[in-house]
C-alpha cells in the first residue's frame, strides 16, 4: 500500500471499536486506467467519493457512492460522448488474519485488509466504476451510425442518403420502373378536370 495514494484513508479511530462510524468525502484526481476501450474517466478528472466507514468485528466496512465524469465515443457514429459514472460500492477491509481463506478454495476472492491502520480504496473504486461502464456506449439510443458505403454520419445526412448499388437481378426491374411511361398518361388525366367542369356548365 502506497501511503501517499489519495485512495488510502486512515481508519485509526475505528480500529477495534465495533459500532464506531465515520463519514467523509474525498475528491481524487482519476488515475489513467478507470476505463475500458471505448469509455472511461478522463485522467485527472475528479472522482468524488462519499464514504461511510463502519467499525465491525472483523475490520472496517466501507460503503461509498462514487461519482465521476465519463468521456468516450459512440460505437456507431464515433461522436464524442460525455456521461457520468454514479456507482455504489461496499467492501470489507479485514484485520490481517481476521478472515481465513480456505487455501483449497481457488475461487475465493482476495480479501482487502487494513494495513497500518489504513485502507486503500483504489481497487474497490476501480472495480465499481469500470465494471459498470457500457461496452457499447451510444450518443443516443436510436443513433443511426455511419453509412457503411461512404462513412457519412447518417444522423446528420439527408434522410434519403443512399447509394445506387443495385443487384444485377434487380437492374432490369429498376430500369422498367424508371421508364417515363407515367408522364404522358398524366397529361390527359390533368385535362380531364376542365372537361368535367365543361359538362357542368352545359347543364
Ligand atoms: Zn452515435
Ligand atoms: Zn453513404
Amino acid at each position: 500500500m502506497n501511503p501517499r495514494s489519495p485512495f488510502v484513508v486512515g481508519v485509526h479511530e475505528l480500529v477495534r471499536r465495533p459500532g464506531a462510524m465515520h463519514t467523509t468525502r474525498l475528491a481524487i484526481p482519476a488515475p489513467g486506467d478507470l476505463r475500458n476501450e471505448v469509455i472511461g474517466v478522463p485522467t485527472g478528472a475528479e472522482v468524488e467519493i462519499d464514504l461511510r466507514l463502519e467499525s465491525v468485528v472483523e475490520g472496517v466496512l466501507a460503503s461509498a457512492r462514487v461519482l465521476a465524469p465519463l468521456a468516450g465515443e459512440c460505437v456507431r457514429c464515433l461522436t464524442a460522448i460525455a456521461d457520468e459514472a454514479d456507482v455504489e460500492l461496499t467492501e470489507l477491509f479485514a484485520y490481517p488474519g481476521a478472515i481465513e481463506i480456505d487455501p483449497e478454495d481457488t475461487e475465493a476472492e482476495e480479501i482487502a485488509e487494513i494495513l497500518d491502520d489504513a485502507i486503500d480504496l483504489e481497487q474497490a473504486v476501480r472495480d465499481a466504476i469500470v465494471l459498470d461502464l457500457p461496452f457499447q456506449p451510444h450518443c443516443r439510443p436510436d443513433c443511426l451510425g455511419l453509412c457503411p458505403e461512404c462513412g457519412v454520419d447518417l444522423n446528420t445526412a439527408d434522410p434519403d442518403h443512399g447509394h445506387d448499388v443495385v443487384d444485377a437481378r434487380w437492374a432490369a426491374l429498376v430500369e422498367a420502373f424508371n421508364q417515363p411511361d407515367g408522364e404522358p398518361d398524366e397529361t390527359p388525366g390533368g385535362t380531364a378536370a376542365p372537361t368535367t367542369t365543361g359538362e357542368e356548365s352545359d347543364r
